[in-house]
Order: structure tokens, then sequence, then C-alpha cells
């Protein structure tokens, strides 16, 4: 692939490619600790192609499975820049602290984080070297020679223009990737027969929920059939019963088909043995004792799941069956998805990527192309082969980062890191601290040269 010459000579310390709460991560964290200004100062380039920083999840119909709580924390952070402390007092802030220990809406949580964004983008008018690119396309990231990467993008101008830096950060946000998972021995989701299909980010959507409203007022007894047993599956499940068809839904009629039942979160063991909930050490987190705090269940997905599982001082919900996926065969599993009113696959989210070419002009395969981990633990984006890219790093929904015990998980924890929470706080820290790392590298080199 051809890429024009730079636009200019400025290089930049880092490209950031995503301007959602992922690519905002490190910009965050090193601005809870008071280096943002002098990470700008050194040159940060964000891309974002629509014309707001904060990221898309405004579309969803649904509450935050997070606590308000944990996106307010940054705000009170000591090394918070005084150019951004109005952020603590701005309405939209205000109403967030009503949610200091509830889940917000997710329409809300966008508009707080685009408040973010924007103070954010404020900052870089006062550093020269830095510099904000809305409405504006990242197409590809071409690694050269000399060890520098080259991001080329396409804004309102005519033609598309080249920024060259000695790192860029990757963060497009999520995609799913349903269609290639196997039902079944035999049967990809892709090629089953429905008559209504909703994959989970699409279901809990504004318009998703609208159409999935519908679906069940003409559904005549059908089934509505979930695929999956983590966060989305429950999610999907609480958003559907709260539609106004389902009132008239029959007992059963919602179907959970899971591999195997979901992690639960718990504040500390005492709470889940209260609830009679099975939980073993390992699944404690170490450094704060909760139970399956990263990879639980939370919010309205877990109010659901203790519905359903008739646990103490909640109303049953019986309009939900649970079933073991491994219990149907494959032409069982074909026939229930074909009669299923509605299919809604909630198979979880991979990275999406965009083209990578390497010194010699060939495209790479990404790890994340084949839907596996796009990174490895520092964040690196990892080629299809496991070579980690030494300057180029990936974060947000469906990176696949494992965070460590020591970033707080619990040690039976298997699954990726996907929280606004971690982007700003150790994900976001392990991305600055490579950045820096190599900029580090790089005088030392320069210095030993000399
Ligand atoms: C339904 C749902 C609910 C969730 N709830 C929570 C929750 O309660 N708490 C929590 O912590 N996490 C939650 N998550 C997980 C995750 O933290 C969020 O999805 C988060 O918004 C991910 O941020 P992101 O930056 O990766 O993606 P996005 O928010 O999608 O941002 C990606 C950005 O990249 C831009 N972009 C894409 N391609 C290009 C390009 N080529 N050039 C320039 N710009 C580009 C997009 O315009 C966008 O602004 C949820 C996820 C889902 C799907």
């Amino acid at each position: 692939m051809c890429w024009a010459e730079p636009h200019s000579h400025r290089e930049y310390s880092s490209i950031v490619v995503g301007g959602g709460p992922g690519g905002l991560g490190p910009l965050l964290w090193a601005a809870q600790h008071g280096l943002m200004e002098s990470w700008l100062d050194q040159g940060v380039a964000l891309i974002e192609r629509t014309g707001r920083l904060g990221g898309t999840l405004g579309r969803y119909g649904i509450n935050s499975d997070s606590l308000g709580g944990s996106y307010l924390e940054c705000l009170a952070s000591a090394g918070w820049p005084a150019a951004m402390h109005h952020l603590r007092r701005d309405p939209v802030t205000l109403e967030m602290q009503q949610y200091q220990t509830s889940y917000p809406p997710l329409p809300l949580v966008n508009q707080y984080m685009g408040r973010v964004g924007q103070a954010v983008a404020d900052m870089f008018p006062g550093h020269a070297n830095s510099a904000l690119h809305l409405h504006t396309t990242a197409q590809s990231v071409h690694l050269l020679d000399d060890g520098r990467v080259a991001v080329v993008i396409h804004g309102a101008e005519e033609r598309p223009r080249t920024l060259v830096a000695r790192s860029a950060v990757i963060a497009l946000g999520g995609r799913q990737h349903w269609r290639d998972e196997m039902a079944a021995p035999g049967l990809k989701f892709v090629d089953c027969d429905t008559r209504h299909l909703l994959a989970s980010n699409e279901l809990l959507t504004h318009d998703g929920l609208a159409q999935a409203d519908e679906i069940i007022r003409n559904a005549a007894g059908r089934s509505i059939v979930i695929v999956g047993g983590a966060h989305s599956a429950y999610a999907a499940a609480w958003a559907l019963l709260q539609l106004p068809a389902a009132a008239s839904l029959a007992n059963g009629q919602i179907v959970i088909l899971q591999r195997r039942p979901p992690r639960i979160f718990y504040p500390d063991s005492a709470a889940a043995i209260a609830d009679s909930y099975p939980f073993e050490q390992g699944d404690i987190c170490v450094r704060t004792k909760r139970v399956n705090r990263m990879g639980g269940i939370r919010g309205h997905g877990r109010d659901i799941w203790r519905q359903i599982a008739r646990k103490p001082n909640v109303s049953p919900e019986s309009r939900v069956a649970v079933l073991a996926l491994q219990d149907f065969s494959t032409s069982q599993l074909r026939e229930t998805m074909a009669e299923a009113a509605l299919v809604v696959p909630c198979l979880g989210y991979r990275s999406a990527t965009m083209p990578i070419f390497d010194s010699t002009g060939q495209q790479l395969t990404l790890r994340a192309d084949i839907n596996g981990d796009a990174v490895d633990g520092d964040c690196h984006l990892l080629a299809a082969d496991g070579m980690p890219l030494h300057n180029i790093f990936g974060i947000g929904l469906g990176s696949g980062f494992r965070p460590t015990q020591a970033m707080g998980c619990e040690p039976n924890f298997r699954g990726q890191a996907n929280s606004l929470w971690m982007y700003q706080n150790d994900i976001g820290a392990v991305i600055y601290r490579e950045i820096q790392g190599l900029a580090d590298a790089r005088q030392t080199a320069a210095a030993v040269a000399a």
C-alpha cells in the first residue's frame, strides 16, 4: 500500500487512534498523576473519526454495570490538571454523583465521558507539539525502517496525510465475532436458520430494544433464545424483561443457553455466603477481597441472575429458563434456533483492527484479525504469530488484556478486562510507562552514540 510522505517533519511521542474510553485511558491515567501536560509537551496526536471524544456507550439503552463512583474517581485524584478542575462542578458530573453507589444509565455515562473528552480536547491548543484531529479517520499504520511508526489519516482535506511518531496506541473499540463461533459441533451461528437475530451489540441499542419489543409482541408463544452465559447474556435478559411486551411472556419463554454458569460479583465473602453462592479461594481478589471482582456479573445482569436463581429478598423471575448448551444435540439446537422468535448471540467482543504494514510494505495479519487476544501483558499489539509489535499498543473493548493479580484480579479469572476504570488506571498506566520507556531508551541510545 502506498502512503504519502509526512506532511511535516514533526515527530510525535505517540499517535492515539480512537478517542473513546480506551484511547483516552492512558491520557486520563497521566492526568491523574500530574503527567498529562508533560506528555502533551512531548507531542501526542489524537485521531478520532467523529466530532467528539468520549466513545460510543450512548448507543445502549441499558444501565452501566460499573458504579457511578468508578467513573468519578479520576476527578478527585491529586494530580488532576487545574485546567480540568471545572469538570468537578459540571452539571453532568453532579448528575453522575447521584449514582455514586448505584448503576447510572449508559447514556448518562456517555454524556459524562463526552464532558471528560471535551476537557481533554481543550488541553490540546495549549500544547504546540500536540494535535487533535476530529472528523478524521486513521486509514493505516506503517512500521518504518528506523523504528518509528507512520499513520495515514484522512479528514476534511482532499488528500490523506501521514503523521509520524515513536509509538502508536490503537483504540478503535470492539467488534462481535459470533458469526465465526460454533453453536454446536458442525453448526456455526451464522449458518443457523433464524426468524430474527440480534446480537447483543445490536439488541442493547435503543433501536434494537424497540425491535425486540415488536418481536416479543408478535412472538405467539415462540421462545426468545439468548446464547451465552456472561455479562451480555444476563444484561440482555434484564433488558428484554423491561420491555412493555415482556409483561405477556409465559414462564420459560426466554431461554438462556449457556456453556457454564456465570460468575457473580460479591463485595466480600460474607455477602457471597449470605447469598448461598458457592465460591473458592481462587475467586477472591487478593487485593480487594471482593469475590469475582474482575469476572463476576454486576449491575442489572446480576439482579436478574439473582431473581432467576431465586436468591433471598428478590421476587423470583420465572419467565427465564436457563439451560446447558451442551445438553442440546446439533439438530436440536438447529431446530431451537429456527423455531425461536428471536435469537440473541451474546458471545463477547474482539478488538476492531485496521491495516498495519511492516517496513517492507507487507500487511501484517494481527492476532485480533483471527479472533485472538489483540495484546500481550504490556499491551503491545500482537501479530498473528504471537510477535509483539514493540511500539504499537492496543487498548479498549475486546483487546483481550489479561489483568495480573497485582492489579486486583481473582486468581481464577481467565477473561479479559473491559472496563473504563481499568483503562484509566492499571491498563492506561502500562501503556504510558511503555511509551515513556521507549523515549528513555532512545535518549540513552542517542547519548551513547554521541
Ligand atoms: C453494551 C455494553 C455495555 C458496557 N458497559 C460497561 C460498563 O458499564 N462499565 C465499563 O467499564 N465498561 C463497559 N463496557 C465495556 C467498555 O468499557 C466500553 O465498551 C467502552 O466504551 C469501550 O471503549 P473503546 O474506546 O474501546 O470503544 P468505543 O467507545 O467504541 O470508542 C472507539 C472510538 O474509536 C473511534 N474510531 C474507530 N475507528 C477509527 C479510525 N479508523 N480512525 C479514527 N477513529 C476511529 C470511534 O469513532 C470511537 O470514538 C460495555 C460495553 C458494552 C458493549
